[in-house]
């Protein structure tokens, strides 16, 4: 079963309705799905850097 948090290793957001399944990982957005590869946001909450982070 998916971790209820973003798979994403600098995200900490929540699984929510907008979740996406990759991998058998689960993440919150597609953006992190993608692991930001093309500078996706993070569609979650305002504040969460790891689309910045995924590129440190
Ligand atoms: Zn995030
Ligand atoms: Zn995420
Ligand atoms: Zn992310």
């Amino acid at each position: 079963m998916p971790d209820p948090t973003c798979a994403c290793p600098h995200c900490k957001c929540v699984l929510g309705q907008n979740a996406v399944t990759k991998d058998g990982k689960g993440y919150c957005c597609q953006g992190c799905a993608e692991h930001h590869a093309h500078g996706e946001p993070c569609e979650s909450a305002t504040g969460c850097e790891c689309a910045k982070s995924a590129h440190g």
